[in-house]
């Protein structure tokens, strides 16, 4: 079994072929940090192209976000239909707007620039619809806080890796990368958005690209012929 300081260098040495495979980019996200709050609680399990038109037509519908949070329920449930679970994210919605505006007095987070990581992290997912994921990547692309988002593709791609073990959730992957890579933005949000694209398009879930693949020679699940036991199985292999 490999050891952490063994996984800290492995997990550092992914990173820096990675940066040499896709580039590294300096931090980006929307300007609008409401926007991202609220598109990124319309995004989950929908594609970018639904969630996109979602808050389009949400905010076309209802200008301001005093309308989004005073709106009869059915008309945004509506407004937001191209959104999966539309019935859950609007009042998801409307409950983060109420409380913005009790506590607040405005729809507006950039306080969080003043707040430390872990408050600003306790602060979001306190609120409702808003878990780790969704405060993790806001916190690191538009308040460049030192965190790590996993989705599914980072969790895929670094389980099969072996940096992290086959039952390892992907709240627990989150500290455990953390643990592995230094405490900087750019460094993370450069690691995150390589290992996202390097799960959309070569390790895929049902359909890895190993021959195509810069990890290759460090991945367990390729140095096992495909059978390491990660708990998101693929199916098939490409040689
Ligand atoms: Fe994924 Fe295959 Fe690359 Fe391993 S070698 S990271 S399984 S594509």
């Amino acid at each position: 079994m490999t050891s952490s300081p063994d996984l800290a260098a492995k997990t550092m040495l992914a990173h820096e072929r990675l940066n040499e495979h896709y580039g590294i980019k300096e931090i980006y996200g929307r300007a609008d940090s409401m926007h991202e709050l609220i598109g990124t609680i319309l995004s989950h399990r929908t594609t970018h192209a639904n969630e996109v038109t979602a808050y389009r037509t949400m905010r076309e519908r209802f200008p301001t976000w005093e309308s989004v949070r005073d709106a009869p329920l059915p008309d945004l449930i509506d407004a937001i239909r191209t959104a999966t679970y539309p019935e859950v994210k609007a009042p998801y919605i409307q409950l983060v707007l109420a409380r913005l505006f009790a506590e607040r007095g405005e729809a507006d987070i950039d306080f969080l620039h003043d707040l430390s990581t872990e408050a600003a992290m306790q602060w979001l997912t306190d609120l409702p619809g808003v878990g780790p994921k969704t405060a993790t990547l806001l916190l690191l692309f538009n308040f460049k806080k030192p965190v790590m988002p996993v989705d599914t593709h980072v969790h895929r791609v670094t389980q099969r890796l072996g940096m992290i073990g086959p039952k390892v959730s992907a709240n627990k992957a989150h500290e455990l990368l953390l643990s592995y890579l230094p405490a900087d933005a750019t460094v993370l949000f450069n690691f995150h958005k390589h290992f996202y694209w390097h799960g959309q398009r070569v390790c895929t879930w049902y359909d890895p690209k190993c021959s195509e693949c810069v990890l290759q020679s460090m991945c367990d699940f390729y140095q096992s012929g495909g059978t390491a036991a990660l708990s998101s199985t693929p199916v098939r292999r490409r040689q």
